[in-house]
């Protein structure tokens, strides 16, 4: 079984990750729910200390690379005063995605209040610091979006007043939404135990046994959505998909003028801008993709080479590549090697280097 204190490498801000392009610092932000405003400071950021672009990433967070190691304590200290880093110790568990249309369009009732809520009580534990750090939680506004992918414990709406504590995707209790985050909290240190007793593992689904015997679980059947979050204007907010993942400092200041209202990243890497619908021209011209039928919203790449020295293709050269040529693969993922980070959770065709061999004959030129 996977050791948790040993092999438990997710990069943070106070612990960044090497890279062949320089240090990577992950930011968590819960539920993907953040501003325009902070979204600028954050790019200026990048701008100032390593590559430009900031990465989207599937849990609704940002990366920032190539930055200089040691990691600059300024750049600490920015990401800090940005809002971005509330706790030091607990900095590596606030994984939490959400609904990202809740509270804009749709759904059973808003809950970006219950992230807020879950976070402030997730860093308000000491204990629940020692959660693996790869340790995920979905909080699903009814409409199925994030409960339909892989996570450890998660809410699912049924109406405003109650729901499912999800353990796994199979798994739940019915649970009132007041007592829903008291209850999550307490699986979550349920399950620190018993991975404690197994040797440490990293996510619910390694315990099945722990699972079965909680107090009051049943196996749920609920229908989810894979398809992502709708592009284009929804709700009066703009969505846009971000290619590559990578957010531009010219894209994110054309965010910044445009929202008159609170930005959420969304897990399939794109931004929900709200009150920005009538600014979606401009936020294309940036090559921001708002329309659900560009090949761009069907294709995904790992960070791969020069970036990584895993990587045996550069692999958004042959995404771009890909892209431009009108690609009618339908939901296409470009890894360098089998480990396929970024994957996306739903069905999807996976070309791996070396054998991505439809990708070399398409996009041979772009190496
Ligand atoms: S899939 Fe492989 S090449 Fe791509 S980022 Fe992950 S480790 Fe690097």
């Amino acid at each position: 079984m996977a050791g948790v204190t040993d092999a438990d490498r997710c990069p943070g801000v106070l612990r960044p990750h090497l890279a062949q392009d320089g240090a990577v610092v992950r930011i968590r932000i819960p539920g993907g729910q953040t501003t325009a405003a902070s979204l600028g400071q954050l790019s200026r950021i990048a701008q100032e200390f390593g590559c430009a672009d900031l990465q989207l990433t599937s849990r609704a967070g940002m990366q920032l690379r190539g930055l200089p190691d040691p990691v600059p304590a300024r750049l600490v200290d920015a990401v800090r005063d940005g809002g971005f880093l509330p706790s030091k110790t607990h900095e590596r568990v606030r994984n939490i995605v959400a609904s990202p249309l809740s509270g804009i369009s749709g759904g059973a009732v808003d809950v970006r209040p219950f992230v807020i809520r879950l976070d402030a009580g997730l860093c308000a534990d000491p204990h629940l610091a020692n959660l693996p750090s790869r340790f995920l939680f979905a909080i699903d506004d009814g409409r199925g979006d994030v409960t339909g992918s892989s996570f450890d414990l998660g809410y699912r709406a049924i109406d405003q007043d109650h729901g499912w504590a999800l353990i796994g995707g199979a798994f739940g209790i019915a649970v009132s939404e007041a007592d829903a985050v008291a209850l999550l909290l307490d699986l979550a240190h349920q399950f620190l135990a018993a991975s404690q007793r197994a040797g440490g593992v990293w996510h619910v689904h390694n315990l099945p046994e722990w699972v079965r015997s909680l107090c009051g679980v049943r196996r749920t059947e609920l229908s989810h959505l894979t398809t992502g979050t709708p592009l284009g204007p929804v709700g009066g907010a703009a969505s846009v998909q971000v290619p590559l993942a990578l957010l531009t400092p010219a894209q994110a200041a054309t965010v910044e003028v445009t929202a008159t209202g609170p930005v959420v990243i969304t897990p399939s890497r794109g931004l929900v801008v709200a009150g920005a619908a009538q600014h979606l021209p401009s936020l294309a011209e940036t090559g921001l993709i708002d329309d659900p039928d560009s090949p761009w919203s069907a294709i995904s790449a790992c960070v791969g080479g020069p970036s990584c020295q895993q990587s045996l293709i550069n692999t958004r050269a042959y995404a771009t590549a890909l892209a431009q040529s009108g690609s009618s693969l339908g939901r296409t993922h470009v890894s360098g090697c089998e480990r396929r980070c970024g994957a996306p959770a739903g069905a999807h065709i996976d070309l791996v280097a070396p054998a991505a061999s439809d990708l070399l004959a398409l996009a041979g030129e772009a190496r």
